[in-house]
Formats: structure tokens, sequence, C-alpha cells
């Protein structure tokens, strides 16, 4: 983009100055024809209008003609919020020959109709605001978007089935991509499944494929086992650390034969077992489940004898004919340049513990969901059965929903998938052992494709439904029949009363929480979260895989709970977004950036220390500082930090904020 293609805006102003009605949400709440007046006696302004929608079609034509019939060489607009339309109006400038930056907004929505409750007092806020924006906007002068060219190869980071499916879709496409997972084997929560809800196809029959793809597609460079350390740079060049721990047996050797788990001198597993979440054990050496990816084993260091003692016979090593197994194995650090990154890091469930009235880790028939779905797993600890501790079958079983959820004390929000996971686990359970089923439940949410058909399957199946937030689970038996059961004590608001149902077993369908280091993810990639913690998005309709960085994409349950068909789709938009901006070539840097004005700067660096962008360094020739603007990212720290005046910002300048704040004082 550059100046020359467009008006010569060197003579006096003369601004055209738009009021949009946003339909209802202004014109109802302010004079829009009064506004649209008075911005006829502000200073420069040739032509002030109102329209109904000024960013539809006919509005930003509007504006276009009055550019050549009035030779305006400004625009003001005041509507919405700039977040939602400031590049639409700014194109619509461009279309009609001006200098993009010769534009300013007056958010009269937000700031005014939407806040304002009395129809005068909004009306005169909203004319201080024009007042404000026509001021400015003669002080704008006109800035050039810069290019910087994009690597394009792309980081995801997490191999769940929002990584899997994003690096799967970029590597299709010809890109290169990094696949960067913290353990051991890719698949995430999916691959810890036997099924999946509503269609009940088994979860491994349709991941494992695609878990393959990825360790055999040329494009794919996959690291497990791996964390990322470090981020540094900017929209489209971006450098990644990444550490890759020891397995302490040579990948690129290893077949996962598994001769060397044999050989292990533990000739009995005997250490929780990760993958089973502690309810099998294995040995030193393991493959965390059979259809791992890369199906390669590691060694534990903690428990294995020869890494903590130094010293055992390594019947292991001896055993495995390529030499597969390293115990000098060291943490190797690596680093990649990339255009895009893709964040697909997922949930942590929600730690039952936190419920103690539900007695999760007190009782011992008090599962979580996540170790049933493991339980009823073909190649779970108890092989597809589901058993009681001592063994045996449950005759009846209990599912508590909103586990964590839906709570004060916990977490507000809806979990989203345990309705349904419920009613899958409900099914299966069934038909596992024959058991009497009975579910409780605040309000069943089951919004998806074929899920409310899904509730009406179960409903025939003869499953139980109680509506009401269980109070607790006890094993104080009142009667013979409670007697060795664990009793659920639930208000049934249905018919509304309390009521006692005692079971053998008790399932809890705990919620979706976001992970516990996200807040140290989201700022090595300096984007934010949500209070809750999970990844924000840059707009939640319009922008909902983008992040208020650049190039920074998300993807899956770290955005917030998500069933697999909604991260499936969403992993797709991240990777088109990625594509979009890999593919381009080059990224165009918004101007709004500071700059230091040389002969102002004293040299003393205050500006350097305050960037939180790293984007200011000192030259050192010349004894000032100098703004590096594609790492800038405009926020004005250095202009508010600089003791001598010389850092200053585009589109901020002395002279823009202080006609700003004349505009509104002169209205007042
Ligand atoms: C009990 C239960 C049953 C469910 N059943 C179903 C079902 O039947 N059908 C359905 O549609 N949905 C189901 N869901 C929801 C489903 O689990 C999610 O939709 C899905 O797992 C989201 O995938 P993801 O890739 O976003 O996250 P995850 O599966 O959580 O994967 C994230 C991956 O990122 C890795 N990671 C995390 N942080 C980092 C980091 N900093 N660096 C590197 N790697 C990292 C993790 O190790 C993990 O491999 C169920 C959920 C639960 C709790
Ligand atoms: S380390 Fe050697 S013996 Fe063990 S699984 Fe790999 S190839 Fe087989
Ligand atoms: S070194 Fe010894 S304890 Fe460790 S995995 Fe090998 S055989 Fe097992």
């Amino acid at each position: 983009m550059s100046t020359h293609q467009y008006k010569n805006n060197g003579d006096a102003p003369r601004i055209g100055v738009y009021i949009c009605h946003c339909g209802m949400n202004i014109a109802s709440k302010l004079n829009v024809a009064e506004l649209a007046e008075y911005g006829k006696i502000l200073p420069n302004v040739a032509v002030s209008r109102d329209y109904k929608f000024m960013c539809s079609d006919p509005g930003q034509e509007m504006i276009q003609k009055d550019i050549q019939e009035f030779n305006l060489n400004r625009i003001v607009v005041a509507s919405c919020s700039p977040l939602l339309h400031e590049k639409t109006f700014r194109q619509a400038a461009a279309d009609g020959g001006l200098n993009p930056f010769y534009f300013q907004m007056a958010n009269i929505r937000e700031h005014v109709s939407w806040v304002t409750k009395d129809f005068k007092e909004a009306t005169d806020k909203a004319k201080a605001l024009v007042s404000a924006a026509v001021r400015r906007v003669a002080q704008h002068q006109a800035l050039e978007k810069k290019r910087v060219p994009v690597h394009s190869d792309v980081v995801i980071v997490g191999g769940g089935i929002a990584g899997i499916h994003a690096a799967l879709t970029i590597a299709n496409s010809g890109r290169k991509v990094y696949l960067i997972e913290r353990q051991p084997t890719i698949g995430g929560h999916m691959a810890m499944f036997d099924k999946t809800f509503p269609t009940l196809d088994c979860a491994a029959c349709i991941l494992t494929p695609k878990m393959s793809a990825v360790k055999n597609h040329p494009n794919i460079t996959l690291w497990s086992y791996s964390d990322v350390t470090k981020v540094e740079g900017f929209t489209g060049n971006f450098k990644v650390k990444i550490k890759r721990k020891p397995r302490y047996v040579i990948e690129e050797h290893c077949v996962g034969c598994l001769l060397c788990v044999d050989a292990c001198v533990f000739k009995e597993p005997k250490f929780d077992d990760e993958f089973n979440l502690g309810m099998s054990k294995r040995k030193p050496i393991y493959l965390p489940f059979p259809q791992a990816t890369p199906l390669t084993v590691l060694i534990d260091p903690e428990t294995c004898l020869q890494l903590k003692r130094g010293k055992c016979k390594q019947t292991c090593a001896e055993v495995c004919e390529r030499r597969a197994i390293n115990f000098e194995q060291k943490e190797e650090e690596i680093e990649v340049d990339c255009g895009a990154v893709i964040l697909s890091t997922g949930f942590k469930p929600f730690d039952a513990k936190r419920v103690p009235e539900y007695g999760y880790g007190h009782y011992n028939n008090v599962y979580s969901s996540l170790e049933v779905e493991r339980m009823v797993n073909a190649s779970g600890p108890s092989q597809g059965e589901v058993v009681l501790k001592d063994g045996s079958k449950p005759k009846s079983v209990g599912i508590i929903h909103c586990v964590g959820s839906r709570h004060a004390k916990t977490n507000k929000y809806c979990s989203r998938v345990c309705c349904m996971y419920s009613l899958k686990l409900a099914h299966l359970v069934k038909e596992r052992t024959g058991a009497e089923i009975y579910n409780f439940y605040i309000d069943m949410r089951t919004p998806g494709k074929g899920y409310e058909e899904f509730f009406d399957k179960l409903l025939k199946e003869d499953v139980n439904f109680i509506r009401g937030r269980v109070a607790e689970v006890t094993n104080w038996a009142m009667t013979a029949k409670e007697e060795g059961k664990l009793i659920i004590r639930v208000e049934d608001t249905l018919i509304g009363s309390p009521r006692r149902i005692p079971v053998d077993m008790v399932i809890l369908s705990v919620g979706l929480e976001a992970q516990a280091d996200a807040d140290e993810v989201r700022r090595m990639f300096g984007i934010s979260c949500s209070k809750d913690g999970w990844f924000t998005e840059r707009h939640p309709k319009l922008a909902p895989v983008s992040t208020m960085t650049d190039g920074i994409f998300l993807a899956g349950a770290c955005q917030g709970p998500k069933d697999i068909p909604d991260t499936v789709a969403q992993a797709g938009a991240a990777a088109a977004e990625a594509l979009a901006l890999v593919d381009k070539g080059f990224v165009e840097l918004e101007p709004d950036t500071a700059f230091i004005k040389e002969e102002l700067c004293c040299g003393c660096r205050t500006c350097i220390g305050m960037c939180p962008y790293s984007a200011i360094s000192p030259n050192l020739e010349k004894g000032v500082a100098v703004v590096n603007e594609a790492l800038c990212k405009g926020c004005g720290t250095c202009v508010a930090a600089c003791p001598s005046g010389a850092a200053s910002q585009n589109l901020f300048t002395d002279e823009q904020i202080f006609e700003e704040i004349e505009g509104v004082l002169t209205y007042a």
C-alpha cells in the first residue's frame, strides 16, 4: 500500500461525517438526526449524514460517492466499535481514493447507546465524541503499511485430535509442520476412550490411522515428549525453542518390539501406569499404550534401577538387537522458524477430590468418568470389563453429572460434553454389566447433531434419570437394603422430595478445566486467557480461531470445553487460517507503531526496559533508541515512559490526542 495511489490530501481538511443507526442499536437510544445536523457545524466538515447501516454496501458506497462529489479528504464514522468495523471503513475510504488512515471512528454504540440510558444525555455524549473525532481526524497523516515476508512452516503445540487434524490438513496442502507434544505419545484424551458419542464408533479405529498418518507424513516432524520453552519474533517470523526430554531410547532405532520390556529385571509390572490412571501397573521401561505414536518405548528415570542408582544388569539393553537403549541420552534443545503457530493444548479433567462430599479417593468404588473410560476400553486395565475393586460386577451404578461444573464453588460454566459422555457411559456400563443405571442430572444438555436422538435411545434402554443435584455420597446405611452399598442422597426435583439411592458403583462425570500451565503457555505466546484459564479468541463470532497476536491460532479444547466434532471443525478452521497466512508469503504490518525522534532522544534507555515486546534496541553509534516496527505492537508504553518526549506513535501523536481532548471539551 502506498500513499501516491491516493488522492492528494495536502489541501485544507474537508471532512465527511457519517452517523450510523446500527438498526435500532443506536437509533433507539439517541437522536441520530440531531447528531448528523450537529456534525455539519463542526470545523472543516463538508458533509454530515445519518444512515441505517453504514457498514452495508450502500453505506460504504455513500462514503465513496461523497469523497468524489464533495472532494472530501477525511472521513469520520460514528458507529460501533473499531474492533468490529474500523477495517471496513478504512477500506471504504481507500476504495474512494483516500489514504485509509485519513479516517477516524467514534464508538457511539458500546460507549454511548449501550451504556447511557437517558436519551438526551446519550445524544449529548455522542456529540462530544463526534466533535472529538472531527478535531482529531484533521491532524491525521497519510501512513503506509509495510510488508514483511512470512516463513512458510507451521508449528503446532499439542498432539490431541485437534493438533493431529490441523497438522494433517496443513501437511496435505504441501506445507511443513512441526507437531510438539509433551507426552510420550500423541492422541490426547481421545486415545483413552473406547467409543465416542453419539455414533458409538470405536475411538481407536478413527484416531489411530490419523496418528500413524502424522508419523509417516513427509511434511510432518513429530516431536513427542517435548516442551516449548521460548517463543520470539513476530507475525510470520516466529522462532520457537523446544526442549526434547530424554526417553533413554533412540527413537530412530526402536521398532516397538517390546523385547526390552519383557527382559527388564523387574519381572512383574510394579509402578502406576499413567495412561490407565494408575489402575494398572507398568515396568520402568514401557510403551504408554499399544497404539502409541511414535511406537517407541521410554524409560522412567524415577523407577529404572540404572538411571536411579547407576546399577542394574541392563537386561533391557542386552536384549535390544537394534541398540536402541541409551542411558547417556541427554535433554536436547532445538530451535525452529515458522510463520504461524496453532495452539491445541486441550484440557485437564476436573479433580473430583475437590468435591469431597462425593467420596472420590475415600470410598473404593467411586470412580471418575475418565477412569471408567479406561475400564470400558478393550485395551484398558480390565480388558473392557466394568468391575468393582473386589473384581465383581456392579449390579447398580449411579452416574453423577456436572461434577465441578455449573457451581459457584468450583466452575460456573457448563462443561458441554459431560451430559453426552454420561449417556455414553450409561449405555456402555449397562451393555457390559446389565446393571441398573441411575443418571443424576441438573439439566440435560444435548444440543449437537444426533445428540437428542442418543438421549431418546438411552431412555428406551431403561436407564433411570433423576433430576436434582446430588448432595452427598455416603456409606451410612439406614436400612438393610442399604447395607454394604454407597448411598446417593439427592433431592429429586421432579417429584419434589429427597431420595436415597443405594448403588454398588458411583461414576463422577467430571467437568473440563484449562490446563494447569495454561497461564505460562499464554504468556509465552503473548495471547490472553479468560478468568477460567481458557485461551481467548480474537472475536467470539467473527474470529473464533484467531488470537489478539497475529499468526497465533487456537484449535480444540484449549479454548473452552468442546466435543470431538467441534474440535475437529475448529482445527480445520485454524489450519485454514494458518495456511492463508503462510501461503500469502507476506504480512502487512499496521502502521500504528512507535517511533523515536532522534533529535530529542537522550539515550537514557528507559523505553528499552519498558517495552513488553522487546521491540526497542539502542543504536550505540548514535546513542539513541531505535524501534523495530515489525516487533512493535503499538501498545504505547514507551511513549508514556519516555522522559524526553522523544518516543511517539503513529496515529497517537500528541497533536492528535490533544485535538481529540479539545474536541470533547469544546462540546462541553
Ligand atoms: C470422560 C470424557 C469422555 C469424553 N467422551 C467424548 C466422546 O465420546 N465424544 C466426543 O465428541 N467428545 C468426548 N469428550 C471430549 C473430548 O475429550 C474432547 O473434545 C477432545 O479430547 C478435545 O481434543 P483436544 O485435542 O483439543 O484436547 P486433548 O485431547 O486434551 O489433547 C491436548 C494435547 O495437548 C498436549 N499438551 C497440552 N499442553 C501441552 C504443551 N504445553 N506442550 C505440548 N503439548 C501439550 C496434551 O498432552 C494432549 O496430548 C470426552 C471428554 C471426557 C473428559
Ligand atoms: S528398545 Fe529395542 S527391544 Fe525395546 S522395543 Fe525398541 S527395538 Fe525393541
Ligand atoms: S536398566 Fe534395568 S531397571 Fe532399567 S529398564 Fe533396563 S532392565 Fe529395567
